[in-house]
Formats: structure tokens, C-alpha cells, sequence
């Protein structure tokens, strides 16, 4: 198998009560697995089976964009939390946050009214262009901002299955609860 799972770096307990240890083992352990199987299954064969994770996003379309994009966005998402996470960033991200938003304050006001509304399923995302502005965008279903030529720094899954056993429709509560377990030394790394 071409990609495999990319394992937590925290327990699946750890990240309670922001989002509970069930509904990490189902998104991680099932979900996201399923999108890995899928998308292992759809590229044998074909020319994708030799490119790397973001090329496949970029160039596919149907079923292969739909869980390499899935692929794609669960291994940032994943990787963006921490039981230790919370707080503001630092550094050169920092300044452009502030630079462009005001303060932090006011760009997770935004990013949020991002998230809250993606209607159905889909991602929140926060992203950089080539010359290093910061864009929220919203992505439906499985895309990714790579497909637009930027690179993605922080998502949130506002999949119902990202929340739903947490929050039910309360889906404001998730996204505005998971800013205290970013792991922002994660997110500055990408930036
Ligand atoms: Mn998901």
C-alpha cells in the first residue's frame, strides 16, 4: 500500500474534553482510514500511484480527488492539535496574523464565522499564497486551498462526524473550543 495511516501524536484520550477519545478513534481510526484504503485502492494502476499526496490533489478529480483530498487534510488536521496546544502563536506567522487581521482576537472572529459557515460538509482553512498572505477560505467536501496554489497552514473539519457525538448541531461550541488544543508550533512550522 502506497500511503498508510499517519499515527496520532497524542493518545486518543488526550485531547478531551474539546473533542472526546470516541470520537477520535472513529475519525482517525475509521474515517480517515477509509479515505486512506479508498485512495490506495482508486490509484493502482493509474499515473497517481506514483506521485506524492499534494500532486494527486492538485491534478485529480472524482472519486481519487475526493479521498486524496481527505488524505491530504486529516494528516494537517491531525498533526495541528495538542493536549498541551492552546494560546496564540508566535514568531513570523504572529506578525502576519496581526498585520493583516488586527490582532488575534479578530482573525479567530473570522476564521470562525468561516467555519460556522460551511454549509454542509466541508473545511475551514487557513492558508498562505506564495508570497506569504495569510487567506481564510471555505472548502466543501474534500478539497484542499492547494488547488487554488496556496499552502494550507491550520484546517478545521466541520464535518458532522468531526463533532456530532461531542457537540450534536452545536457546531459554533466545536470550532470555537478547538482553539485551545492548536498546537501552533505545528502551525507555524508549515508557514
Ligand atoms: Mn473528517
Amino acid at each position: 500500500m502506497k500511503f498508510e495511516l499517519p499515527a496520532l501524536p497524542y493518545e486518543s484520550g488526550a485531547l478531551e474534553p474539546v473533542i472526546g477519545k470516541q470520537t477520535v478513534e472513529l475519525h482517525h481510526g475509521k474515517h480517515f482510514q477509509a479515505y486512506i484504503t479508498n485512495l490506495n485502492n482508486l490509484i493502482a494502476g493509474t499515473k497517481y500511484e506514483s506521485m506524492e499526496l499534494v500532486d494527486i490533489v492538485k491534478d485529480s478529480d472524482g472519486p481519487i480527488f475526493n479521498n486524496a483530498g481527505q488524505a491530504l487534510n486529516h494528516t494537517i488536521y491531525f498533526s495541528s492539535f495538542s493536549p498541551k496546544g492552546g494560546g496564540a502563536p508566535s514568531g513570523k506567522l504572529a506578525d502576519a496574523i496581526n498585520a493583516q487581521y488586527g490582532d488575534f482576537e479578530n482573525f479567530k472572529k473570522e476564521f470562525n464565522a468561516a467555519a460556522t459557515t460551511v454549509f454542509g460538509s466541508g473545511w475551514a482553512w487557513l492558508s498562505k499564497d506564495a508570497n506569504g498572505k495569510l487567506v481564510i477560505s471555505k472548502e466543501a467536501n474534500g478539497s484542499n486551498p492547494v488547488v487554488n496554489g496556496l499552502t494550507p497552514l491550520l484546517g478545521f473539519d466541520v464535518w458532522e462526524h468531526a463533532y456530532y457525538l461531542d457537540y450534536q448541531n452545536r457546531r459554533p461550541d466545536h470550532v470555537t473550543a478547538l482553539w485551545s488544543i492548536i498546537d501552533w508550533k505545528a502551525v507555524e512550522s508549515r508557514y
